[in-house]
Formats: structure tokens, C-alpha cells, sequence
């Protein structure tokens, strides 16, 4: 079946973790490659975990409209989805994947409506705050202005076709996959 999918939820719920175990064992799931203008990250490759653009080389996509949906995300840089790989994986007969922002996932929605949106969410809240606090890659400042985030982007669930709860990676990469019609036991597990 193809389908687009759109996984989407709250800053720290783990959507980067279960998307790399969708990618390591569902080599079935295409990922779209997003672009940004943040830098790299040691180990990230261009072309692969993302587009890595300019300021100006972002503007042109925009003005071109070659992005699906496109956001500021965290207040910081901005990341879109080029729709022409998404189009021809559809056209394709694959089973494109998009792990989004909710702005993001919000546009995909106005344009897409046929597409399925699936909302990755934290166990509780005490269990989201853990995970921001306990992976101590942002300051205390930084932390606070996620946890505010989180909360409004909790709220965002009910606007999803589907909930996944992310209690174990595994778990709910299998989940996702079967939301998306594939056949989970073809995994490299
Ligand atoms: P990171 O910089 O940690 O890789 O990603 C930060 C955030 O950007 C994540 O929440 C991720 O979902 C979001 N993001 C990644 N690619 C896109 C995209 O193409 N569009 C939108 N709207 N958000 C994205």
C-alpha cells in the first residue's frame, strides 16, 4: 500500500531514536531527507541524515517551491521536506516516511489530507521531562523553553489519525510500521 506518513510529537519523546531503529531494521520504510540550515553533527553525512544548505540555498528552495512544508524549529534553523523525492517514491509505489515538526506536520496536512499522521508520544509526563532533562545536551535555559514546548505540543495529539506510545524503541517502531500497511516481519531483527 503507499501512503505517506507523517510522524510527528513532542521535543525529546524520542522521535530521532525509533526513526534510526525504523531505518537500521524496516530497510522497507523510505526516509525522506529533509533539509536544513543548522550545521552538521560529528557523523552526520550530507545527503544522508540531511541536506545540510545555506541561508540562500534554503530561500531558493522556498521561493521555488520545492518543499512539501518547511518550519523554524526550536526557534533556531529552518527544516523542510523537498517534495519532488517524496512525489516520486509515491509514484514509486514505496512507503515514504517524514519525521517531522508539528508545524511541519500541520502544512503536510492542508496539502496532503490523504496522508496518514501518526503522533509519537511519551509514556507521561514525568517520563518526558526524564528524557529531556537526562540526555543533557541543552543548558538549563534551553530546557525550560523545551519543557514549555512540550506541553503545547502535547495538546497536539488529538489533531493525529494515531498515537503511538513510545514506552520501548522496538516496540513502537514495530507499531509504526504496521500503522503504515508493511509487513513488520520482514525486519532485520
Ligand atoms: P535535529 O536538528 O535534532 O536533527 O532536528 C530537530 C527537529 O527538526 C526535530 O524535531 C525534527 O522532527 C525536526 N525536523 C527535521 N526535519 C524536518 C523537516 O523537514 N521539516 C520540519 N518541519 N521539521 C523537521
Amino acid at each position: 500500500m503507499t501512503r505517506l506518513t507523517v510522524l510527528a510529537g513532542p521535543t525529546a519523546v524520542g522521535k530521532g531514536t525509533v526513526s534510526s531503529y525504523i531505518r537500521e531494521h524496516y530497510p522497507q520504510v523510505w526516509f525522506s531527507v529533509s533539509a536544513t540550515t543548522r550545521a552538521p553533527r560529528p557523523g552526520e553525512v550530507d545527503g544522508v541524515h540531511y541536506h545540510f544548505l545555506s541561508e540562500e540555498e534554503f530561500d531558493r528552495m522556498v521561493e521555488s517551491g520545492s518543499l512539501l512544508e518547511y518550519a523554524v524549529v526550536h526557534g533556531r534553523h529552518r527544516y523542510g521536506t523537498p517534495r519532488a523525492a517524496v512525489e516520486e517514491e509515491i509514484a514509486r509505489g514505496g512507503s515514504p516516511l517524514l519525521e517531522i515538526d508539528l508545524q511541519g506536520a500541520r502544512q503536510v496536512r492542508e496539502a496532503m489530507p490523504e496522508a496518514l499522521f501518526v503522533f509519537l508520544a511519551p509514556p507521561s509526563w514525568e517520563e518526558l521531562v526524564r528524557r529531556l532533562v537526562g540526555r543533557g545536551t541543552e543548558t538549563a535555559q534551553e530546557q525550560e523553553r523545551r519543557l514549555a514546548s512540550a506541553k503545547v505540543e502535547l495538546a497536539a495529539e488529538s489533531e493525529f489519525d494515531r498515537t503511538v506510545v513510545n514506552t520501548d524503541v522496538s516496540t513502537a517502531a514495530r507499531e509504526i510500521v504496521e500503522l503504515m500497511g508493511l509487513q513488520p516481519q520482514t525486519t532485520r531483527e
